[in-house]
């Protein structure tokens, strides 16, 4: 046989298995292909068919049978697989089993029940811009406000999206074109691109630095401050620690250097602490209220830190600082949704009832102590045991890091169901891409579900996801 008569035969021989690729029409009649169409829009599935057609295809060579219901089957497998896939994707609830409290990945703090009814509740018309006694026009946000004032000591409070907003509004309304002192310690970057340096570049205010990385001293502030400078900032170190050969000017001596220069003290508090946390073993935040009451002008922090609540970014203070900013049109491109409104009202009002420790998510995982973890990760060991005594899983002490850019050195004591297994990878995969989506930590090849982060209502199903590995 010729070369050529070889190529002929081939290619006849190919043409007659390409006949027996499943058709885009035939596939959309495949009940489970059909069941996705009607779920999802029928045009994205016929352009999974397509692709899963044209795959089939470039795997025909590798492929051993080509009998056409095998390939049907094939090519609804991949369509199936597209649409599990795309479920991964999408955004949705997932167990925290990191021990990371605050994990920004992880969209930061879960929500306190009464926020999430709140934030049900508002997905319908509101009264978000009526005052409904008077029937008139009222100010968004205008309660939300007076609760921070009433919580912290404020003089008044003006809510937007994330605290990097509030650093760019408060640099950009009353800083543009002047000069802001700050000490070089305190150049921070954040994850998600939040850098300081940057923020001063977008708000047109000039950063004028002072110090060393790891000093700075009164001395340097006031040696720094010209007939150009409009603000002293000090911004608190959230994500790492100086430690060592180190020191900081406190707020307090800084505002008493700014008021004789008629200069405004500005703290960004960054977690929104609102109680000293020392007594759980939690040091060095600062508090919100202490700040204002050292004489800080405005204080600046995150709703989805320390506070609990939905991500937003408070500025609160005196008065005519925080009108100020009101005013300027930036804020109307920084301002909230009646969604995050609605749940830091309600996140808010614990707070003010005294029952955040409670019923707000994050101090309650954080304020969690480790006898009452170990007790919840006994009675899960044994209730899974009973379900799959294959399993080897058993109780480990570990340390939980908080996370999200608080307390950065600081760790809690807690326990964790372990499973050891031959590849943790996998089985945290496993764990990852089932439903409810379980994340796990992995250390020495150990795979770790710190209950710290889960919730007491989410064991059973916890327990549901490792009977199923
Ligand atoms: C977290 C943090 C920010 C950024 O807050 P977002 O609400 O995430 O924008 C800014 N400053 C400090 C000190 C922080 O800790």
């Amino acid at each position: 046989m010729n070369p050529t008569s070889t190529n002929r035969k081939t290619a006849s021989v190919d043409a007659e298995r390409l006949r027996q690729l499943p058709s885009v029409d035939g596939l959309l009649k495949q009940a489970s292909v059909l069941a996705l169409a009607k779920a999802i829009g029928r045009s994205r599935v016929t352009d999974w068919a397509r692709r899963a057609i044209d795959e089939l295809r470039e795997r025909f060579d590798s492929m051993p049978s080509v009998d056409r219901d095998t390939l049907v089957g094939e090519a609804v497998a991949l369509i199936e697989a597209r649409a599990q896939a795309e479920t991964s994707r999408r955004l949705r609830r997932v167990i925290n089993a990191t021990g990371v409290v605050l994990h920004t990945n992880l969209g930061r703090a879960p929500l306190a029940d009464a926020a999430m009814d709140a934030i049900h509740d508002a997905a319908r018309y509101t009264n978000l811009e009526i005052d409904l006694t008077t029937g008139r026009r009222g100010r968004r946000g205008a309660l939300v406000e007076e609760l921070w004032c009433e919580l912290t000591g404020a003089e008044a409070a003006l809510v937007v999206n994330n605290c990097a907003a509030a650093t760019l509004l408060v640099l950009q309304s009353l800083a543009a074109g002047r000069e802001v002192v700050i000490s070089r310690g305190q150049l921070i970057e954040i994850g998600g691109s939040y850098r300081l340096p940057d923020v001063f570049e977008a708000s047109g205010a000039v950063l004028r630095e002072v110090g060393t990385t790891n000093r700075t001293q009164l001395a340097d502030y006031e040696a720094a401050i010209s007939d150009q400078t409009t603000a002293l900032l000090r911004v608190h170190h959230s994500n790492y620690r100086i430690a060592g050969f180190a020191s900081d000017v406190p707020i307090g001596p800084l505002v008493t250097l700014a008021r004789g220069r008629e200069l405004i003290t500005v703290d960004d508090v960054g977690s929104g602490c609102l109680s000293d946390l020392s007594p759980y073993g939690l040091t060095g935040e600062p508090v919100v209220r202490e700040s204002l009451r050292d004489g800080a002008d405005l204080v600046l922090f995150s709703g989805d830190k320390l506070v609990g609540g939905p991500q937003s970014g408070m500025i609160v203070g005196r008065r005519d600082l925080v009108e100020q900013i009101r005013a300027h049109p930036l804020t109307r491109a920084m301002r909230v949704d009646k969604l995050t409104l609605a749940a830091l009202q309600a996140t808010l009002e614990i707070h003010l009832a005294g029952n955040a420790f409670e019923q707000i998510p994050v101090l309650r995982s954080l304020t969690l102590s480790a006898d009452a973890i170990n007790n919840r990760a006994d009675a899960l060991v044994t209730m899974l045991g009973e379900r799959r005594a294959d399993l080897k899983v058993n109780v480990q002490p570990v340390k939980s890091p908080i996370g999200g850019g608080s307390l950065p050195d600081q760790t809690l004591e807690s326990w964790a169901v372990a499973l050891n297994t031959e590849s943790p990878d996998r089985l945290a995969e496993t764990l990852r891409t089932g439903c409810p989506p379980v994340l796990p930590r992995i250390e020495n090849d150990t795979v770790l579900l710190d209950l710290r982060t889960v919730h007491s209502d989410e064991d059973s199903l916890l327990i549901e996801r490792l009977a199923q590995i």
